[in-house]
């Protein structure tokens, strides 16, 4: 272990030259910025961060080329709240989007609000030409689609997942619509290219991979760098896959691991295909790719978080801490590892610095510009906890990290302190040993909930219920620490009073 470490210490000090020599050459373009999430992604199904039965090997030479983050967080521990808080550079709690939007077919009129300057609008005024393909899952009334949130163009779908094989889903669609069946589950809706329905024919992953071929294409004849947005919908269910892939890991007998294997894999033909374009447009050298999920990996349908504990929604590790890397030539250690924790909040304040603007007039972010952290190997959130926190059936999950410490309560129960450096796992409960530590942390993060808001929407009628009763405002005893040490029986017992 420890020969691994300091292999990785020399190889990020060379690296690191290398950069700093670079750094020389000063970089005066601005560089495009190609954001490729994936969905419900888990911490070990890529090859690069460990994985041994799905293979990834596109995505590993750029995550070799480039740097690799072992403590990179989201914020939020599912798909809505999160990409909500990616694009805006703000927590979720903050701005009223805790809940996913419904997507059921029936219309609704929420969705993020205007207010909140995405990204995409900042890199869209500094000159960039900006494209989402893939889930949006942000809302789906006029105001709050991509074309009126700083993207030119938009090809995917606005809800929050979606059927992998056109053959499938178009066939149910047009026979829904004919019925006059409403709503129609938007699993099956076809896929929008801007605003216009358009009639896929490709498995959609490689079709999100070709049009992202497109306009990277397009972009080259532009005189403008690009920002993208590649938000696939894979590996999130449903889990649906092609025979080609599905035969490449024929080795896995488990069926739901089998196929999502294969989805991943298909994420990664994409990308080699991305890569080629990139080059052969002569873009490559000039694009920051940075590659991420954005939730932990759900076990239940075939991912695998390993070494963390937890599963999609959760606040241990497992529920958002992320597979991520950043490629950029000369600009990027290549063969390094950053372990310091950021949080995909920092993506929005970095990416204002990289396209040499400001942050919008009065626009407020959580996030750091890491940028130079990155370069020194230093910890840019080391005054600063990163957050996660959900909402619960009248209680709360809740974790704050800094540094070595991280603080978790689960399920409604005690809280618990680990020392998230050495046991990344968290196996091993630090909060008897460490009081004083707890009640510290616990009180900094309870005052972080002070900047929170009333959600814009819930998603089902008892999350508003729990929120009207004043139990989740208030995190009722969320955040009391003297009932921490509860035995299991009268953990029980409390359980049961809740209920009466
Ligand atoms: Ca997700």
């Amino acid at each position: 272990m420890i020969n691994i470490v300091t292999n990785h210490k020399i190889k990020f000090a060379l690296a690191l030259i290398l950069c700093l020599v670079s750094f020389g050459q000063a970089q005066t373009k601005k560089p495009n910025i190609l954001v490729i999430l994936c969905d419900d992604l888990g911490y070990n199904d890529v090859g690069f961060n460990g994985s041994t039965d799905i293979i990834t090997p596109e995505i590993d030479k750029l995550a070799k080329g480039g740097t690799t983050f072992t403590s990179a967080y989201v914020g939020h521990t599912f798909c809505g709240p999160s990409r909500a808080a990616l694009l805006t550079g703000r927590y979720t709690q903050e701005i009223g989007t805790p809940y996913n939007l419904r997507d059921d077919g029936r219309a609704t009129p929420s969705g993020v609000p205007v207010k909140e300057t995405f990204m995409s609008t900042m890199l869209h005024d500094a000159g960039y030409y900006t494209s989402v393909i893939g889930k949006w899952h942000l809302g789906d009334n006029p105001e709050f689609r991509p074309n009126n949130r700083g993207f030119d163009d938009f090809y995917g779908f606005l809800g929050g997942g979606h059927k992998y094989f056109p053959e499938k889903y178009q066939p149910y669609y047009e026979k829904q619509k004919a019925a006059g069946a409403y709503p129609i589950n938007v699993y099956f809706t076809p896929l929008l290219h801007n605003d216009k329905e358009v009639k896929e024919t490709e498995y959609i992953t490689d079709a999100f991979s070709r049009e992202a071929v497109r306009v990277i294409k397009e972009s080259s004849a532009k005189k403008k760098p690009f920002f993208m947005y590649l938000a696939y919908n894979a590996p999130h269910v449903p889990l649906e896959a092609k025979e080609e892939d599905l035969k490449i890991f024929e080795n896995i007998k488990d069926k739901d691991r089998r196929t999502y294997a294969a989805m991943v894999y298909a994420v990664d033909r994409g990308v080699g295909e991305i890569v080629k374009t990139l080059k052969a447009t002569n873009q490559f050298d000039n694009t920051l790719i940075v590659f991420l999920s954005d939730n932990g990996g759900n076990f239940d349908h075939g991912a695998n978080n390993y070494p963390l504990k937890g599963t999609k929604g959760d606040t241990f590790e497992g529920g958002f801490r992320v597979p991520m890397f950043f490629h950029w030539p000369n600009q990027v250690a290549a063969g390094a590892q950053f372990d310091h924790p950021v949080t995909a909040l920092d993506l929005y304040p970095t990416f204002a610095h990289l396209a040499k603007t400001k942050l919008p007039k009065g626009k407020k972010v959580n996030g750091l510009n890491i940028w130079n952290d990155l370069a020194a190997n230093t910890s840019p959130h080391k005054n600063e906890m990163i957050y996660a926190l959900r909402y619960r059936e009248g209680y709360c999950d809740v974790a704050a990290r800094k540094e070595d410490w991280k603080i978790t309560r689960m399920g409604n129960e005690p809280w618990q302190l680990f020392n998230i450096t050495n046991d990344m796992g968290e196996h091993k409960d630090l909060a008897g040993q460490f009081p004083e530590r707890v009640k510290e942390m616990v009180a900094e993060t309870k005052e972080w909930t002070k900047s929170h808001i009333t959600p814009l929407w819930f998603y089902s009628q008892a999350d508003a219920e729990y929120w009207a009763s004043g139990r989740l405002p208030n995190y009722d005893d969320t955040f009391e620490i003297e009932k921490l040490r509860m035995s299991p029986i009268e953990y029980q017992e409390s359980l049961e009073q809740k209920k009466e």
